[in-house]
């Protein structure tokens, strides 16, 4: 997701595996509503269990639950629903039970379903909490569910946009039903819909290795609809694919569908776009590879998500348009210097700290920048891709990461971890030059740190000496909070560059 700017996420509790969802929805810009018959296979992962529950907004109304053909008791009160089996279902066997739910629904989190008449469109757009503002689900990070089928029905003239790949439209009167089938596992959060009055483009990327994946456009009539921007989709496509691995939903589709909201979101192989602009395009692609393939365990974790999917953004301006890129990293550096907070996200409960931009995008971004630089390009993509064959189709916590690049990198990185994610702040450093002749020149380099939490920062750093016409970048190990280094230059120094590039996120001053 990407965020421009309360909740009790009282969650369905763990023990539950759903092998399957078939979702049949009734859904449309028309009317404030949503119907929907939910049928969940599932097994007690661990013990017999006689009762389930479900996470489901007070405001949406269960009209029925079946169990085995019969109707059976539940509970639906605080946004959750429990349902009680007539009998113990024994760990491990798959059973199956339906909710018939309908009712107007009432957005969260950052508009989790929102409906415009102007254009005549509608959207969900779930994460983190707001699933269950438009359907009945389990809201945790420890299932996903493995498969589905996706039916919703909507007057003829609109087109839906849904997860997976679609089977074609059934008729019937003005009314029509279209089918997706989603064949890999999915997250409650990124089951999305957007239903209406929509143009539809179709294309596809060609992989280097001569497949086809199909890419698709849905963008509603009065949009400023910047086709260019998009087609370059197909080229982020395969470069992704070639940096981390094969684009992980290649079967299904990758598809964009504009919404009318504030923040734009990575339903999985159909975004929903508030932006069209090519760094958000980049961003919400590449969290199907991190976010939706490999998903943060738990929403303190969520720096799996966005720190890789804002440091895609760098790759991909690094990779299209490297005169961007110093921009790039100064707008996000002075972004991440305004983080309050540690990156390791302690209270999950509101959306919008969870979400903050200097921190979880920016900050997170710039970690990764860093640790790109402390052990090479080469180790992190190693580790990088690592954890998408380890953790794929699963979830990885943020130490799971760490261990990634620790192998990739044969060192520890624990201090780094814990400096970065579990620590808030910045080194600011204090760079001073002193010389004799034109030979050698003695660079200082003090450093204290913005806040108490951490109090040094070691890591390697780049120096511009400037003298004249002259240049020297020099690149030194800085582990100690006052340091001295000799450095030999053949020419007068006149001025100092700490940090040329932009490497690091910190503040800087220079005196002769
Ligand atoms: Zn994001």
């Amino acid at each position: 997701m990407i965020t421009l700017a309360s909740i009790g996420n009282l969650m369905a509790g763990p023990g539950i595996d759903l092998t399957f969802c078939r979702a049949q929805w009734s859904f449309s810009p028309d009317k404030v509503y949503i119907s929907g018959k939910v049928l969940f296979n599932f097994k007690s992962t661990a013990e017999p269990i006689s009762s389930i529950d479900f996470d489901l907004s007070n405001h949406l109304r269960v009209d029925k639950v079946m169990y085995h053909n019969t109707a059976v008791p539940f509970k639906h009160k605080a946004n959750q629903l429990v349902i009680t089996l007539p009998g113990s279902i024994t760990a491990g066997v798959v059973d199956s039970i339906e909710i018939e739910y309908s009712g107007k629904p009432v957005a969260s989190s950052f508009g989790s379903i929102g409906f415009d008449k102007t254009d005549r469109i509608a959207w969900t757009l779930s994460e983190p909490y707001g699933a269950r503002d438009w359907w009945p689900c389990r809201q945790n990070l420890l299932d996903k569910i493995d498969s589905m089928d996706i039916y919703v029905t909507c007057p003829a003239a609109y087109k839906v946009a849904a997860n997976g790949l679609l089977q074609g439209y059934t008729e019937a009167g003005d009314q029509h039903t279209a089918h997706y089938q989603v064949r890999h596992p999915i997250n409650y959060y990124t089951v999305g819909l957007a239903v209406g009055q929509y143009d539809f483009t179709e294309g596809a990327a060609v992989m280097a290795n001569g497949d086809r994946i199909g890419i698709v456009d849905y963008y509603y009539q009065s949009m400023n609809y910047n086709m260019k921007n998009s087609r370059h989709i197909a080229n982020f496509l395969n470069f992704f694919s070639d940096y981390w691995c094969t684009y992980p939903f290649a079967d299904e589709k990758y598809g964009q569908a504009f919404i009318k909201g504030t923040v734009s979101f990575e339903s999985q192989t159909m975004s929903v776009m508030s932006q069209s602009d090519i760094g958000t395009m980049a961003h919400e692609l590449a969290h199907q590879w991190f976010g939706n393939y490999v998903t943060c365990k738990g929403w303190q974790n969520v720096w799996i998500n966005e720190a890789f999917a804002t440091f895609a953004e760098l790759l991909m301006i690094e990779k299209f348009y490297s005169d961007l890129t110093i921009g790039w990293k100064d707008y996000t550096i002075n972004s991440a210097l305004t983080a309050k907070r540690a990156i390791f996200a302690a209270d999950t409960t509101n959306p919008s700290i969870l979400f903050d931009v200097p921190t979880t995008y920016s900050k997170s971004a710039i970690t990764l920048l860093m640790l790109r630089s402390e052990i090479g390009a080469d180790a992190f993509q190693k580790g990088t891709r690592a954890i998408l064959e380890k953790f794929g189709n699963g979830f990885a916590t943020i130490d799971d990461a760490r261990q990634c690049f620790e192998a990739a990198a044969d060192t520890s990185l624990a201090d780094f971890f814990n400096r970065w994610i579990h620590g808030i702040g910045y080194p600011i450093y204090k760079i001073t030059s002193d010389q004799k002749g034109a030979d050698n020149v003695t660079i200082t380099i003090k450093q204290t740190t913005s806040h108490p939490s951490v109090k040094f920062y070691p890591l390697h750093v780049t120096v511009r000496l400037i003298g004249g016409d002259n240049e020297k970048d020099v690149r030194l190990y800085n582990t100690e909070p006052v340091q001295q280094f000799v450095v030999p230059v053949g020419f007068k120094i006149e001025n100092v560059i700490f940090d040329p590039e932009r490497e690091i996120l910190c503040k800087w001053s220079y005196k002769r």
